[in-house]
């Protein structure tokens, strides 16, 4: 992955990328931006083009220094996230600082990235302060941080500032896309639009939503057969969180009435609600009940209140 492949962030990319060119690259970075604009994604591309020991083209993505730090081995990079405890404290930085007057081992530069920097004390950071003043050479320093407001004035002047922002939406989509191909170019663009064109945000939504859709799509199924008409009524008033969940879920219980579909023609099936259902209904209310799935997934895409759709819903499923 090199700048090219990074989603947005024209001008940040344009700004790196003259200075990956240049022979005056920064030796202190502040990266900022909201959470999920791809702040850790950039830090390791600059750290790739540290190590790469291409000519040109930097970072090229197939010498053996890029090899390394694509598998996180490259001993000429160093990672400090400040999530985890006792990291970016004075001790550590103190660490940081004598080790980055040693040479790199084999790499043209020697790269510290420090992560989410939002709450480095300001002692670590006057600490800090120490090597970016007098800073060795072949050595850069990458900070993330969500606002580089969070940090020392003193040290933002030390250090060249590149600010994300969300890409926008139809980007963000694209770019989804190459994460999860299975999915429509709607889908993609309304969990985008959803997360305000935030990629991170938007691929933890794909993955949490459909897995919380499927498990619901299973739950609502094996409660259509329960005799317990209240069970059904709390599983269904989930699906007014929003739309696209709703939709989600009704796209499951498609997939799932198939299934049930084909047990009751005798087919093997490996989802126990299919299996319960088939134990409990009759092939022809099984049919019906595929309809209804079918009727009610048209009606979500009218305009209909989301509260009425789920209580709706209910009740069909139950006629
Ligand atoms: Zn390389």
């Amino acid at each position: 992955m090199d700048l090219n492949s990074f989603v947005g962030n024209e001008t940040v990319r344009f700004e790196l990328s003259q200075a990956m060119q240049s022979d005056n690259f920064p030796h202190a970075l502040i990266i900022d931006g909201a959470a999920g604009t791809g702040k850790k994604t950039l830090a390791r591309i600059i750290a790739r083009y540290c190590v790469c020991l291409a000519e040109e083209h930097k970072p090229c993505g197939h010498c053996a220094g890029c090899i390394k730090a694509l598998h996180h081995s490259h001993p000429d990079i160093c990672i400090v996230d400040g999530k985890a405890s006792g990291t970016l404290t004075i001790d550590s930085v103190r660490r940081l600082r004598s080790d980055a007057y040693i040479m790199p081992h084999e790499a043209p530069k020697k790269v510290y990235l420090l992560l989410d920097c939002d709450k480095m004390q300001p002692v670590a950071q006057n600490a800090l302060l120490k090597i970016l003043e007098e800073p060795p050479k072949n050595v850069v320093f990458v900070i993330t941080v969500t606002s580089a407001n969070l940090l020392l004035l003193t040290v933002r002047s030390r250090s060249r500032i590149y600010t994300l922002y969300p890409p926008a939406p139809g980007q963000a989509a694209d770019y989804l896309a190459s994460v999860f191909p299975d999915k429509t170019k709607d889908e993609l663009l309304s969990a985008a639009a959803l997360a305000d064109g935030n990629i991170g945000t938007a691929i933890r939504n794909l993955e949490s939503g459909s897995e919380e859709a499927k498990a619901l799509a299973d739950e609502i199924l094996l409660a259509v057969t329960d005799k317990r008409e209240y069970n059904l009524l709390v599983l269904t008033s989930r699906l007014s969180a929003s739309r696209e969940f709703a939709a989600g879920v009704l796209d499951f219980l498609i997939e799932d009435a198939g299934e049930c579909i084909r047990a009751s023609a005798g087919l093997p099936t490996e989802l126990q609600a299919a299996r319960v259902t088939v134990e409990k209904l009759s092939p022809k209310r099984i049919y019906r009940l595929a309809e209804t799935i079918g009727r009610a997934r048209d009606v979500l895409k009218t305009n209909v209140n989301l509260n009425f759709f789920s209580t709706w819903f209910c009740a069909v499923l139950r006629a």
